[in-house]
């Protein structure tokens, strides 16, 4: 367990978010036991949560992330997750299915007779590059806690010392999900 996001919405509501690697749900007290650690170490965290327990109070979302081998065929084509499901890492995937949206909009208004193929060639270079993202999510939840627990914290401290390197992951991150990213 190594993350956590939470974001304010209207009416007093809000929405969390909690990365834990899934081997830590072959025991629901495991679950627990790393939120009891995870609150005392960080007050912010122990404030998100209140008095809310696994698996009462809090939903486990497994994500499951892919590339389709074709985006369609004749008279259907498939969009957004349907064709790249994605993790949450980097924040990919409603913008990736945007970019879907817009470029068979723009296809289909050209009159193009060859829809799936142009559309197919236009977006999946920029969807593989988003799907990066997820691979590295994957390959670092992997490791070994000996390994991420210090790797973690680092790599925060070296983005905060050079935040030349913070804006271009940044950079990376907004753009790789266009036809032509920014470089
Ligand atoms: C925890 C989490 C955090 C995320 N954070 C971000 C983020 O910060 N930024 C970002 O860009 N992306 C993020 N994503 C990814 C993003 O939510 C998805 O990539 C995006 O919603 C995909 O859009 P979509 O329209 O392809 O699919 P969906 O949003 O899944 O829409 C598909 C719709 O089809 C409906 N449906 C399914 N089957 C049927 C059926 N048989 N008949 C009728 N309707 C049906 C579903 O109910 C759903 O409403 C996150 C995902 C998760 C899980």
């Amino acid at each position: 367990m190594f993350l956590l996001a939470g974001l304010a919405r209207p009416s007093g509501i809000a929405a969390g978010l909690i990365a834990v690697r899934p081997r830590l749900f072959q025991n629901d007290l495991d679950v627990q036991l790393a939120l009891d650690e995870f609150s005392a170490s960080v007050p912010q965290v122990a404030q998100v949560l209140g008095s809310r327990r696994f698996p009462t109070d809090l939903a486990h979302v497994r994500v499951s992330w892919g590339h389709a081998a074709r985006y369609g065929t004749e008279g259907a084509l498939l969009i957004g997750d349907a064709a790249h499901a994605v993790t949450p890492a980097g924040g990919q995937g409603a913008n990736m299915a945007i970019a879907d949206a817009r470029v068979v909009a723009e296809i289909a208004l050209s009159h193009e007779s060859q829809l799936v193929q142009e559309y197919e060639r236009r977006r999946r270079p920029a969807n593989a590059r988003s799907m990066r993202l997820s691979l590295g999510a994957t390959i670092g939840a992997a490791m070994p806690d000996w390994i991420l627990a210090p790797l973690i914290p680092t790599a925060f401290r070296i983005l905060n010392r050079w935040p030349k390197l913070f804006a271009r992951g940044l950079r990376f991150t907004s753009t790789a999900f266009l036809d032509s990213p920014v470089e």
